[in-house]
């Protein structure tokens, strides 16, 4: 029987990471809207805190954690302190990244370090922590936040690319270590949104021109187009999705 209540949240509470802005900002709404607890996270306290107000105002049921997920212990500390204080996780969104661009030859080591601890690090450090529980308790819910970039090669991102190419093949590893506990682990796949790490790409003419007609819905996406299907994928109604790959990106995969 599939009603409005099979694509609801109520009673769950959602971690999502690196949602003081962009994407896991549009994440959090959308999971707050079908009606989840949300706890917000970032490193800067203060523009969590402004995120957090406003969500709150928007009459969201939100709460901020500040912290580094590329920190095992801070991580640690935080998940302790959100299910002691507030309920146990049952939805993981892995949402924090960060993308530097440059040719591969030039490319700094440690922008190389940068992204591989922010984009991949982070989901054993973070997902270890709250799988864990998940583990005790029998369910849960995985989301990580891929990118179109782990399918299409493109210059200037060869670190970017491969970091996204490991999220891909941790999240097929941990939906098969996870799944007999009654967890899923899905990845949702990007393609290109304007937010802050695009700023640069989005004014540039030749780029975002070279982008929309490499793309079958011909524009850019907005953030709030990939909220429905984190829901989706948090939901009763993708009891059964594991180790999936869900990409949101106006048809650029189907191309390749
Ligand atoms: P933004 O730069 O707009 O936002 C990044 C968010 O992550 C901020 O809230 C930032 O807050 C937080 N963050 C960064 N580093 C850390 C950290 N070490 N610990 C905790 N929080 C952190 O990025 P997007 O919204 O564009 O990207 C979000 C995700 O989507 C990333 O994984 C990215 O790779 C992916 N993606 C984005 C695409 C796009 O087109 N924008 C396309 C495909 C994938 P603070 O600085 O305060 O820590």
């Amino acid at each position: 029987m599939i009603d409005a209540s099979t694509f609801r949240l109520d009673g769950k509470l959602a971690l999502v990471t690196g949602s003081s802005a962009g994407i896991g900002l549009a994440l959090a709404r959308g999971l707050a809207q079908a009606g989840a607890t949300v706890v917000l996270n970032g490193r800067d306290a203060a523009k969590l805190e402004a995120t957090r107000a406003q969500l709150a105002a928007e009459g969201l049921r939100v709460h901020a954690s500040a912290f580094d997920v590329t920190d095992a212990a801070q991580a640690e500390t935080a998940v302790a302190a959100i299910e002691a204080g507030i309920a146990p996780v049952e939805i993981l969104v892995n949402n924090a990244g960060i993308q530097r661009r440059g040719a591969f030859h030039e490319f700094a080591t440690n922008d190389w370090a940068d992204i591989m601890r922010t984009n991949v690090d982070s989901l054993f450090i973070v997902g270890q922590a709250v799988a864990r529980r998940m583990v005790t308790r029998r369910r849960g819910r995985i989301i990580n936040i891929a990118s179109v970039q782990s399918e299409l090669g493109r210059p200037g991102i060869a670190p970017y690319a491969a970091s996204k190419g490991a999220v891909k093949m941790l999240t097929k590893g941990m939906a098969i270590d996870l799944g007999p506990h009654g967890i899923t682990v899905n990845g949702l796949g990007p393609g290109y949104f304007k937010t802050e790490l695009t700023a640069k790409l989005v004014a540039d003419e030749t780029f975002s021109g070279w982008l929309i007609n490499r793309t079958p819905s011909r524009r850019w996406g907005e953030v709030d187009e990939l909220a429905p299907a984190c829901v989706f994928l948090a939901s009763d109604a993708a009891a059964f999705v594991n180790g999936h790959i869900l990409y949101v990106d106006g048809g650029v995969t189907a191309t390749l």
